[in-house]
């Protein structure tokens, strides 16, 4: 049996239109924003002006208070935008019966939501600004520096700061899950500081895991939903794959190629920046002049539009080496594939995504990719026992 290759099992229509439409509204929420940069931006309307002009009156002429009014106006604007899609996403999770949330904890997440990008914005927003008013020509290397301090202590605190406020953690319990974690981890010549049961069955019926943090804080957080309903060899597969990230210091290579990928949209953001200013293309003729932040956002929203099939590509590849790990790591590759397809059936997920799809939008490779990676490893493992 396990020489015989696995069927491609095709999507149900179910699941093809779920994913369908959720990519669509992905789509759909990256369109309201570009439009709206675009419309800030418009040089005779001048509405970033505007904005800037009411934000300045609001903040009693102090730069740094009417800095921060402009970015509430802006959030608060780009909010009211994008609500009807936000609710339109959590309308399908209920359709599909994929989440358990009652409309009143939908919008305090979505209230918790706000607060926390407006709190992350200011940050970013304060520090950008004072480089740029300190440093005209080089604020683009200088804030590439804190930026990457601060996303390093943001990747530290958020397992204990962030996810917390969304959802509650408990170290796990369960001591043969445990046990069995120690073992694959002592095999793995490592330690993880701790195994985290997530609350996720408050909110969704979905399942997941995964590998977060940074240092003291970096942990392994499993959903409950995958906890009560999967076999302890199925969670051991799961498991196995999270430390394989771990082993590969996957974390720390993302940070790196986030730091590249950092410095080249400061980069060209200062570029147009400066174009822009020179040609005298937007109302702003100052580069200190926030009113230029729909502009920088718009580089930034640009580039990662670009760059997204690379970074992409590229987590793909971590997943494949993840994997790679787990099934070294696990006595037997069948309680891999079972969880795989559990996965697959519990979230609704697409086994077998149309090429460009996989290309273009996806983080992980499909299923029936990884399932077919399984089996392929198994024969080889069957007909070379001691390779
Ligand atoms: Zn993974």
């Amino acid at each position: 049996m396990a020489d015989a290759p696995i069927p491609v099992q095709a999507d149900s229509p179910e699941a093809r239109r779920y994913n369908r439409i959720r990519r669509w509204l992905g789509i759909a929420d990256f369109g309201v924003a570009f439009v709206f940069l675009i419309v800030l931006l418009v040089h005779d309307a001048a509405w970033s002006g505007w904005l800037r002009d009411l934000a300045h009156r609001m903040g009693f002429g102090n730069y740094s208070l009417s800095l921060f009014m402009y970015l509430l106006l802006l959030l608060v604007i780009s909010k009211v935008l994008s609500i009807g899609l936000d609710y339109y996403g959590f309308r399908l999770e209920r359709q599909y019966r994929l989440s358990t949330q009652r409309f009143r904890s939908w919008l305090w997440d979505e209230i918790k939501g706000f607060l926390v990008g407006l709190v992350l914005g200011s940050i970013v927003v304060e520090l950008l600004y004072f480089t740029i008013g300190q440093w005209p020509q080089y604020w683009w290397a200088l804030a590439w520096v804190l930026f990457m301090a601060l996303f390093i202590v943001m990747a530290q605190l958020a397992p204990v700061v962030l996810f917390p406020i969304f959802y509650k953690f408990e170290p796990l319990e369960d001591e043969d899950l445990r046990r069995r974690l120690v073992i694959l981890s002592q095999r793995a010549g490592t330690r993880v500081r701790g195994v985290y049961r997530w609350r996720l069955s408050e909110k969704s019926k979905k399942a997941n895991a995964a590998l977060t943090g940074l240092g003291a804080t970096r942990r392994i957080i499993l959903a409950d939903t995958l906890l009560d309903n999967y076999s302890p060899e199925e969670i051991e597969a799961v498991l196995a794959h999270e430390l394989g990230h771990h082993v590969h210091r996957h974390i720390l290579k993302s940070i790196l190629v986030q730091a590249a990928t950092t410095l080249a949209g400061f980069w060209a953001a200062n570029w147009v920046l400066h174009y822009a200013i020179d040609q005298h293309l937007f109302e702003f003729v100052q580069i200190s002049d926030f009113a230029n932040l729909p502009l920088l956002a718009l580089v930034c929203v640009v580039l990662s539009l670009l760059l997204m099939p690379v970074l992409n590509a590229y987590s793909r590849f971590n997943e494949r080496q993840a994997d790679r790990y787990a099934f070294e790591s696990i006595s037997s590759i069948e309680p891999f594939i079972s969880s795989m397809n559990k996965l697959a059936a519990q979230n609704l997920a697409e086994r077998s995504p149309s090429k460009w799809v996989e290309w273009f939008f996806q983080s992980h490779p499909s299923i029936s990719r990884r399932l077919a990676a399984a089996e392929a490893w198994s024969r080889a493992q069957s007909a070379n026992p001691h390779g």
